[in-house]
């Protein structure tokens, strides 16, 4: 699940797996979909 995060007044988007920010939440959503850094307790 992608993270909302704001700093400096821009909303950020965070892979809840290995923590890469995006300025597009699009963009974060399918980096997740594809990130590598699975952690097994975060596996659906
Ligand atoms: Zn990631």
């Amino acid at each position: 699940m992608v993270e909302e995060t704001t700093k400096d007044g821009t909303t950020w988007y965070v892979c809840e797996k290995c923590g890469m920010m995006f300025d597009d939440r699009e963009e974060a959503s399918q980096h997740e979909v594809n990130c590598d850094a699975e952690d097994p307790t975060y596996l659906q």
